[in-house]
């Protein structure tokens, strides 16, 4: 069904849920005191596009409630159609983690949507690449101007010879020395780097550039029954650092002949792994955007796909919401592991959750942490969440996941290319250039005016939600579908087409030394 596009001069705001007693102005750049809606609401001051307005007389103390959800309560009294911002809003504590109803709503699964493929570059172990990218690790740091001044000459002397082959990407990194290598949340970065070198799109060939000092062994970064996939610096047989590079370049040639005999072919939805992820939110992520995006999950889903929702700040705030999801009380016991241990590493540093918001969230009419994770969660859909993934575990299941990462989007980005993710889908509302080279990036705007002002870096526009023009269905159905056609390398997302990208960077929550 389509809805009628709504005339831009025309006042609307959007409410969320019959409880709710404030609602987000539509409108961009806002609407001025003595605006009347349709309903005859009148604003009594000025409210910036995506920043409440109370719809009733809030008293002092009173629950502010967005999403059918309390976000707050109210500072000072508030009238009808005054600006709530966020010096109005006392933010409430998180949920308490020993209280939580866990798979108490489990959803019934969604009945399976079947015949929708994608082209994809199948590799040995049965996982399917949406790229073909030669991935060349790294054990230390100390490499990593060894390996872009290698990678350089790949690309301009070796890539031009293989036409299969899409790109060489160096999976470079900080850590590898100076670090506590044995401290028990060393394991974080190791398996980290462990996966990276495993993400699908790499085809299975395993290359390793170490330096031989290093803490980490480069032996730890390749998988048993794989041969003669290291290049050491400081191995005697190389004199000077022109041997080294050649031996970079024939390990990185005889790879590269293995990769361009790699050809896509028709799999199943299925084989998808996607990322879900956002990045500089507003208030209207979680009406557009990530809507759109729970929808298009929720298709995945239904076509057997392997969907990852992360973000442990983003979410902690409306955990009580996912573990009633959750398929049974070990997945529930799992999500509760996980927040409990990002409260304590956040207690470690004298941070909480409150530090996740950013002056641009708040310019954006997100209030607090809280109205932020509910928006956040809707990314999720609303299926049943079948497993938990630790920090950098590789995903082994189908169905949504929560794989717990930092919300930071390049620690988040590389976390879930180490879980196995082929496919990111990242939702914004102030605008952001992310990109990943190891695997395309599909860019949701929350607002049409950021889509046309950036239309050469958005990938998808789904303020068409806001304005009336497209339901979340319509909106969900074609993300879906850009999903499969990203996937079959038929599209290209803006990122991919400049070629802009975001470093990788891992998350090493044990001490440097
Ligand atoms: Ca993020």
């Amino acid at each position: 069904m389509k809805h009628e596009p709504v005339a831009a001069a025309e006042p609307r705001y959007i409410k969320l849920n019959p409880r709710d007693n404030v609602a987000i102005v539509v409108n961009d750049f806002g609407l001025p005191a003595g605006t009347k809606f349709p309903d005859g609401l009148e604003l009594k001051s000025f409210v910036p596009q995506g920043h409440k307005t109370a719809l009733v007389d809030i008293d002092q103390g009173a629950p502010i409630v967005r999403y059918g959800e309390v976000i707050g309560t109210a500072t000072s009294p508030i009238k009808a159609g005054e600006w709530v911002d966020e010096a109005r809003i006392e933010m409430p504590e998180a949920p308490a983690l020993d209280k939580l109803e866990i798979a108490t709503v489990v959803p019934a699964p969604l009945p399976p949507l079947e015949g929708y493929t994608f082209e994809g570059y199948r590799n040995a172990d049965g996982s399917v690449g949406t790229k073909n990218v030669l991935g060349i690790s790294t054990s230390v740091q100390c490499v990593s101007g060894t390996l872009e001044f290698a990678i350089k000459r790949i690309k301009s002397e070796l890539l031009p010879k293989y036409p299969n082959v899409d790109d060489v990407v160096g999976l470079t990194h900080a850590y590898g020395c100076g670090v506590a290598i044995t401290a028990p949340d060393a394991v974080v970065p190791i398996r980290t780097l462990q996966n990276l070198a495993l993400n699908p799109n790499f085809g299975g060939e395993i290359l390793v550039v170490g330096l031989g000092c290093e803490k980490l062994a480069p032996e730890r970064l390749v998988p048993e029954g794989v041969d003669n996939a290291i290049v050491r610096m400081q191995d005697e047989a190389f004199d000077g650092f022109g041997a080294i590079v050649e031996s970079i370049m024939e390990a990185a040639d005889r790879r590269l002949a293995q990769l361009n005999k790699r050809r896509r072919e028709t799999c199943p939805a299925s084989d998808l792994v996607i990322g879900l992820q956002c990045g500089g939110s507003d208030a209207f992520s979680g009406v557009t955007a990530n809507p759109a995006v729970g929808f298009a999950a929720d298709l995945l889903v239904q076509a057997g796909a392997t969907v990852m929702f992360s973000e442990v700040t983003e979410v902690r705030d409306a955990i009580q919401l996912l573990t009633r999801r959750a398929i049974n009380e070990e997945v529930g016991r799992a999500l509760v592991r996980e927040m409990a241990w990002y409260d304590a590493y956040l207690a470690r540093g004298g941070a909480d959750r409150s530090a996740n918001t950013t002056p641009g969230n708040k310019k954006g009419g997100l209030a607090n942490i809280v109205e932020k994770a509910l928006g956040s969660i809707v990314k999720s859909g609303s299926t049943l969440i079948t497993g938990v993934l630790a920090p950098g575990e590789r995903a082994k299941q189908k169905g949504m996941l929560f794989a717990a990462t930092p919300a930071s989007d390049f620690i988040c980005g590389t976390l879930q290319l180490a879980s196995g993710m082929t496919l990111q889908v990242f939702t914004t509302g102030r605008g952001t250039p992310y990109g990943l080279a190891a695997a395309p990036v599909i860019k949701v705007a929350t607002r049409s005016e950021l889509a046309r002002r950036w239309k050469d870096l958005i990938d998808f526009d789904a303020g068409r939600i806001a304005t009336g023009e497209m339901t979340i269905e319509e909106t969900g159905w074609e993300l879906f579908n850009l999903i499969l056609d990203v996937a079959s390398g038929r599209t290209k997302p803006w990122s991919d087409r400049w070629g802009i990208h975001n470093d990788l960077t891992l998350f090493n929550p044990a001490p440097v030394t």
